[in-house]
């Protein structure tokens, strides 16, 4: 049923509309989960909070579907921002609003630069929460991410490659919370007694780059 994708542009808004259905089904199935990493270290909300959100910006691109996949991206961090309560809302809503700017109206896009979009939309969740690596948040799923997508790309791996070893490297970043100390968001407000739980904002992270992955997977 889908169009067979451009290698050299994979990434145009059916890819990323088919990424929403991929964050948005895995967010749902793992909603209880998430809501249970933020229990000990947080209000227990970060699995209702984002399933929230992603429902509602599916039902958005669903009912005006934008035509480029920087417009997509737009549209679902503009939902997750008036959707979602939390910290997260307005964090991811910042992560992917300013991504889809980056894009412009580009009508279809490289793996290469959808990542120096998501560099720009990671860059915007720092500047805004202030955290850094280490501090047991979403980034320390996120710049993993990022670099391992950086380094597949550059030794020449394929998108699907390259967004697989994204997932590997958010999935590691995410389990490697678990000694840290939180230093930012509810969960710093315990200090030493984080330490030994994951972050529930890394393990979100984590489902939406495998969502991606998983998505390049099935286009190729
Ligand atoms: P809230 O903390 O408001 O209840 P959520 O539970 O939805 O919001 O999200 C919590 C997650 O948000 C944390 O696990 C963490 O990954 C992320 N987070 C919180 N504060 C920050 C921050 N300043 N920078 C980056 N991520 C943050
Ligand atoms: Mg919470």
């Amino acid at each position: 049923m889908n169009a067979t994708p451009d290698p050299e542009t994979p990434v145009d808004a059916a890819f990323l509309r088919r990424w929403l259905e991929a964050a948005t089904n895995a967010v749902d199935r793992e909603s209880a989960r998430l809501t249970e990493l933020d229990s000990p270290i947080g209000d227990a909300d970060h699995g209702s909070n984002i399933r929230r959100g992603f429902l509602a910006a599916r039902t958005a691109v669903g009912q005006e579907p934008p035509e480029t996949p920087g417009g997509v991206l737009v549209l679902v961090g503009r939902t997750l921002i008036s959707t979602v309560g939390g910290a997260s809302g307005p964090l991811y809503g910042t992560l992917l609003r300013r991504a889809g700017k980056d894009l412009g109206e580009e009508p279809a896009v490289s793996a290469a630069r959808l990542r120096d979009a998501l560099r720009a939309g990671v860059d915007g969740v720092a500047a805004l929460g202030g955290a850094v690596p280490g501090d047991k948040t979403m980034l320390d799923s996120l710049l993993p991410a990022l670099d391992a997508l950086t380094g597949a790309l550059d030794a020449g791996g394929s998108a699907a490659e390259a967004f697989a070893a994204a997932a590997a490297a958010a999935d590691e970043g995410a389990a490697a919370t678990i000694p840290l100390r939180a230093r930012k968001g509810r969960a710093s407000y315990l200090g030493e007694r984080s330490v030994g739980h994951q972050d529930p904002g890394a393990t979100s992270s984590a489902l939406l780059v495998t969502a991606l992955a998983d998505t390049a997977r099935e286009g190729s």
